[in-house]
């Protein structure tokens, strides 16, 4: 490696140079072994160098790379929308390939959008989100998105759009299972809808579980429900962000899935393409696709769509998240891990809320149990607990949860074929990092 780098990403800080990564072990270029804690970017679902995506991967390299969606068909793009369609509800028969989240999410909008200039709506252009939220980098989605640190300096060029806070029933005092919770959050949509009027509003879009900005948060009991029946009532599409929950990641293909709530338009990615390729989609329902097509096609695209490549990729992942049972291995891995992480409240008085379904799993850190009030920001615990663990070798992901400005969540959130004796190797590393930043919180 030369010591000069002209690579630049978010900040010019530098990390080590990856040599290798198998299941879910990565290892530096000077031999130091670091467990995957969370995939990457909640991406690696399956680990990585699965044999069977690779050879996949090799064959279809072998044939093409690439065949442009106006010249050519290709068999893993067909194969891969057949596949999806089947993991998606009744009547979501339609996949629009992509290269990634942001690009899913743009291509969720723009088909609402689509579909209601087609049919006759065009007053509707507002899509309604929530507070914190991240749906994409890319302007529209940033528009979408409620997180300041990100979107600040790029307004005014964007048109913001309205806002609703999120279900943080943990930081509001409210039970989780409590209907009454649910149906609270959920009268925030109908009131938001009712203030911008409703003939305005095209969509309303969120994770079933939430990602990073929210740190896996788990929505309360009947939410779902009335959010479907809130945007029914209104004529209000609904969008499920499922670029992080989706996949399989919480022990359902959908997050949503665990509720049994249908949308009317998914986005889709990372674990989809697993680190393997980038690759995302858009999956939409026939009553939205079928006018728009009908009306002369939808006006939207990239060039790397359905890359044959990617798509070989994608159907592999999938298959071996079949033949490994790794829905299921989530879901248990995902409850002892929880348990895991639950059980250090009674070690670490810092610990406020531990939460996720799944192997979607979040922990949130707080100064006082009771109020919720966050560390105090000059303690940097986002960055200081990440850094301490990255020195025992175990990567997690972490986020400021207060729209970006002040409190700490982390998420811990290894790929699905994570079993109970690297529960525990996680657990031994967590603890020491945890011991190390607590001599930073009680000097
Ligand atoms: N939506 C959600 C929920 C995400 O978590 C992300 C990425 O973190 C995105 C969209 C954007 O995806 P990408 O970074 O692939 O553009």
């Amino acid at each position: 490696m030369t010591t000069k780098s002209h690579l630049f990403y978010q900040t010019d800080s530098r990390r080590p140079v990856l040599a290798e990564a198998r299941g879910i072990y990565m290892w530096d270029v000077d031999g130091k072994r670091y467990i995957d804690g969370s995939s990457g970017a909640m991406v690696s679902n399956i680990g990585h160098s699965s044999p069977r995506v690779l050879e996949a991967m090799r064959r279809q390299m072998e044939k093409s790379t690439f065949g442009y969606r106006l010249h050519f068909e290709t068999e893993p793009s067909e194969m891969l929308a057949t596949k999806v369609a089947k993991l998606t509800p009744d009547g979501m028969e339609k996949v629009f390939f992509v290269s990634g989240g942001s690009e899913a999410v743009e291509s969720a909008i723009k088909i609402a959008r689509q579909y209601a200039v087609t049919i006759g709506q065009s007053s509707r252009w507002k899509v309604i989100s929530r507070t914190p939220s991240y749906h994409g980098s890319t302007l529209g989605a940033l528009a979408l998105t409620s997180y300041t640190p990100l979107t600040l300096p790029f307004e005014p060029m964007m048109q913001v759009m309205p806002k609703i806070p999120a279900p943080r029933a943990y930081l509001d005092g409210l039970e989780l299972d409590d209907p009454a919770t649910g149906a609270h959050y959920a009268a925030m949509l109908e009131a938001k809808i009712l203030e911008e009027g409703p003939e305005t509003v095209l969509a309303f879009i969120h994770e079933p579980v939430g990602g990073a900005s929210t740190g896996a948060l788990v929505p309360p009991e009947g939410y779902m429900q009335a959010v479907r029946a809130i945007c029914n009532r209104y004529g209000v599409l609904l969008i499920h962000d499922e670029v992080m929950s989706g996949g399989g990641r919480t022990g359902r293909f959908l997050g949503a899935d665990h509720w049994g709530v249908a949308p009317d338009i998914i986005a889709i990615s990372k674990g989809f393409g697993a680190g393997y390729a980038p690759l995302g989609a858009m999956i939409a329902h026939d009553r939205i696709v079928d006018p728009v097509l009908k009306a002369g096609g939808f006006m939207h695209g990239h060039t790397y769509a359905g890359n044959p490549l990617a798509c070989a990729a994608g159907l592999a992942v999938l298959e071996e998240i079949e033949a490994g049972a790794m829905m299921e291995n989530a879901a248990e891995t995902g409850d002892l891990l929880k348990s895991r992480l639950g059980a250090l409240m009674q070690r670490y008085p810092f610990i406020g809320d531990v939460r996720g379904k799944g192997l979607l799993l979040a922990f949130e850190l707080v100064e006082d149990r009771q109020t919720m009030r966050p560390l105090p920001k000059a303690l940097n615990a986002y960055s200081e607990l990440v850094e301490l663990a990255y020195q025992e070798g175990l990567i997690i992901y972490s986020r400021r949860t207060r729209d970006g400005t002040e409190g700490d969540h982390f998420l811990v959130c290894p790929p699905m074929i994570t079993n109970a004796e690297q529960v525990d190797e996680i657990m031994v590393m967590l603890t020491s990092a945890l011991d190390r930043f607590a001599e930073k919180v009680e000097p």
